[in-house]
């Protein structure tokens, strides 16, 4: 999961950034409203939070601007202000929930999870294609009794391959959704991990195998049937 954390409190979006980290969601930080637009719009991230009070644009008007682009990335609002007005104000403007500063970091945990599962169509624990389960939650590749755990580039390249089943994923697609925007990784990033999950997939004696069309992208191959 890729979360984009929209605080100009330098502090409190470090203390985010790290929270977020221990629970192995990817994160980036950016710290005013402007920069929070910009990088929502690439829509690669699974949730937003989103601090009201920021510089150059509010929250309030970045998931307003958001929504009125279709872009429905799931955005929890960060507030210091307790007022009823707000809260309304922020769910009017399409914002799916709401938290008021200072607040615990499991309750923020809670909110995130809750948010992500309402957010997709299906509510997933895992994910299948062929013999293989991607376990969601505990970050497990699985066939039958085996099972492998997976790092997290691992985990968020075999979900999007997963998620895409009959697409082919250019590596720059797959850089920018898995190492993000900002990141100074390159093509053969993708390449190293690919062969993690290649050697993975040996390991667990799964029918499926991470094809490529050489200079288009990557691709799930294998019979379909569990
Ligand atoms: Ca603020």
């Amino acid at each position: 999961m890729r979360v984009l954390v929209v605080e100009d409190e330098k502090r409190l979006a470090e203390a985010l950034k790290e929270i977020l980290k221990e629970e192995r969601y990817i994160v980036d930080v950016v710290n005013d409203g402007e920069n929070g637009y910009d990088y929502a719009k690439s829509q690669i991230y699974d949730a937003i939070i989103l601090d009201i009070m920021l510089p150059k644009m509010n929250g309030l008007d970045v998931v307003r601007r958001l929504r009125r682009e279709h872009i429905s990335t799931p955005v929890l609002l960060l507030t210091a202000r307790e007022t009823v007005g707000d809260r309304v104000e922020g769910l009017d403007a399409g914002a799916d929930d709401y938290l008021t500063k200072p607040f615990a970091p499991q309750e923020l945990l809670a909110r995130l999870r809750a948010m992500t599962r309402r957010h997709g169509e299906v509510i997933l624990d895992e994910m299948s294609y062929g013999d293989l389960t991607l376990r969601l939650d505990a970050y497990q590749l699985c066939r039958k009794e085996r099972s492998v755990r997976l790092s997290i580039r691992e985990f968020e390249i075999m979900r999007l391959l997963m998620s895409n089943p009959r697409m082919v994923l250019p590596k720059e697609e797959i850089l920018l959704k898995v190492w993000g925007a900002e990141s100074k990784a390159e093509d053969n990033n993708v390449e190293v991990y690919i062969s993690f999950l290649r050697k993975k997939l040996f390991y667990l004696g799964s029918s499926v195998e991470i094809a490529i069309i050489r200079k288009v992208g990557y691709y799930l191959k294998g019979d379909q049937t569990p």
